[in-house]
């Protein structure tokens, strides 16, 4: 049946390359191929380096406990390296995966009118000082002083960068807004207890959009049109997400809500109702509630990982710092705000918790830093011919599937076997695996084609591998 598929499968892909190239056939695949000579081999990477569970442990040293699953895996396989506590070394695979997740933010922001910025990090601490939280923030802000005395944190959150930038602007109208200003940038925070890897680190990533609306309703659907965004972005990425009531913190304003990522390890418990679909932080009930406040229900408690958080500020802000817009009348008024947040090293973090298992990381299909691994034969067994035949299939890809171009890795350790290799790349969670095994020597070869996130197993011609790989959904 498979050989049959694969076959009905290798025909249409036939029709449809001959179609394309009017008559110069598939053949033409093999030779103008410009990448030929620059696949991307697993021998040459700075590495994965699937260290034993004890060198792990000893890599945190004392600074820090192994706290969790996604922690254990992400320093196991090399994709981050502790540089202090709840700072580390974000590795070539993480970048990877941290620059997909960051494009399809950006896609998700820009459909809703998001303009992306860059502020810095060093933020003067007058404008902490205006808000009152450089004394509210206590010891999580980290000070620092310039060679003049001037004193400035690391920025742990934007408000009064952005609140101050807009100020600046003295003649915004009110048919310009909304504004919707958001960055991808470091976030610094002292926190007391740094731990589980990115999920709590003191230095890490945070995608923060801030919107300036001229009328409270206007802000209002400004509020709703992010947090579908924010639930759209979790649909893509496959990662079941709860959008919980919750309290204001030090942010402030008058509402605010939380995306958490149900999982057993998370610091936030949450309760929701199965009967009216209420949900909130339980830091929002009154003590010992187990109604639900909306229809009398049975509340249900679970533990959440904050993967992002949003907040209707009003004009808390842009009072202090005199952000205003000039309206229909030509009368200058405050702009009403939102701020919100997206814990972007957090989300990948949780992601490999909630979707791996104890020894095999699984990513969100998106954000995987290479879609497909090839593994040929070990050097010296029966099937060493096929090595060639591995290379000349990674070219094939890169021919028929220019999207693919960046995200098939060989792995060249040929003195290992198939079977060793294979644990490696299902320790690494690579979305697909190819071999050439034994029916690589078959007249046509067949490649044996895994699906590591449903385990499903194909073998496949070399068209049969394309029409299969022209599914796979890269960012
Ligand atoms: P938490 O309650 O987990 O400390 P927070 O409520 O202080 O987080 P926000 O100010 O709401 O955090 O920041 C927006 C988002 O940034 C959070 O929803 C979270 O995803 C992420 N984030 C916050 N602190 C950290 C951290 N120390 N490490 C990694 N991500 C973080
Ligand atoms: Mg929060």
């Amino acid at each position: 049946m498979k050989g049959l598929l694969s076959r009905c499968r290798a025909l249409s892909v036939l029709a449809i390359c001959s179609h394309q190239l009017s008559g110069s056939g598939p053949h033409r695949f093999y030779h103008c191929d410009p990448e030929r000579g620059k696949r991307l081999v697993l021998s040459r990477m700075f590495q994965p380096q699937n260290l034993r569970e004890d060198q792990v442990l000893s890599l945190e040293g004392t600074s820090g406990d192994l706290t969790c699953k996604s922690q254990r895996l992400m320093l196991q396989v090399g994709l981050i390296h502790p540089a202090s506590p709840g700072c580390y070394h974000l590795l070539p695979y993480t970048v990877r995966a941290m620059e997909k997740l960051e494009r399809v933010i950006d896609q998700e922001m820009r459909a809703i009118g998001g303009q992306k910025v860059n502020m810095p990090s060093l933020s003067p601490g007058e404008l902490w000082r205006a808000t009152n939280r450089w004394d509210l923030m206590g010891k999580e802000l980290l000070r620092l002083r310039d060679r003049h005395g001037k004193e400035y944190c690391l920025g742990p959150t934007h408000e009064e960068a952005v609140t101050a930038l807009v100020a600046s602007q003295k003649t915004v109208s009110y048919k310009q807004l909304p504004f919707l200003l958001y960055q991808v940038t470091r976030k610094f925070r002292d926190e007391p207890r740094p731990r589980f890897g990115l999920l709590r680190g003191r230095e890490f990533y945070m995608k923060d959009m801030y919107s300036f609306d001229s009328s409270p309703e206007a802000a209002q659907h400004t509020y709703g049109l992010v947090c579908e965004a924010y639930g759209s972005l979790f649909r893509r990425l496959g990662l079941r997400c709860i959008r919980v009531r919750a309290d204001v913190g030090s942010i402030g304003g008058t509402a605010s809500h939380e995306f958490q990522l149900p999982a057993d390890i998370g610091e936030d418990r949450f309760a929701v109702c199965s009967g009216c679909g209420f949900s909130a932080n339980t830091e929002t009930l009154r003590w010992l509630q187990t109604d639900c406040p909306a229809c009398r229900g049975p509340l249900t408690e679970a533990r959440g990982i904050e993967v992002g958080h949003t907040f209707y500020l009003g004009t808390k802000y842009s009072s202090i710092f005199n952000a205003q817009f000039i309206d229909a009348q030509g009368k200058p008024c405050l702009a009403e705000m939102g701020c919100y947040g997206l814990g972007v090293t957090r989300i990948l973090a949780a992601a490999i918790e909630v979707l791996s298992t104890e020894d095999c990381i699984r990513w969100p299909g998106l954000l995987a830093p290479y879609q497909v691994c090839l593994i040929p034969p070990k050097k010296g067994s029966k099937e060493e011919v096929a090595a060639e035949l591995m290379d000349h299939l990674y070219d094939f890809i890169m021919e028929a599937l220019p999207q693919l171009r960046g995200e098939v890795l060989l792995d060249d350790r040929t003195h290992r076997t198939i079977g060793n290799r294979l644990k490696d790349a299902n320790k690494f969670g690579y979305p697909f695996v190819i071999i050439a095994g034994k029916r690589a020597l078959e007249d046509p070869a067949h490649f044996e084609v895994w699906s590591q996130n449903t385990g499903e197993v194909v073998f496949l011609t070399r068209e049969g591998v394309t029409e299969f790989l022209s599914q796979v959904q890269v960012v």
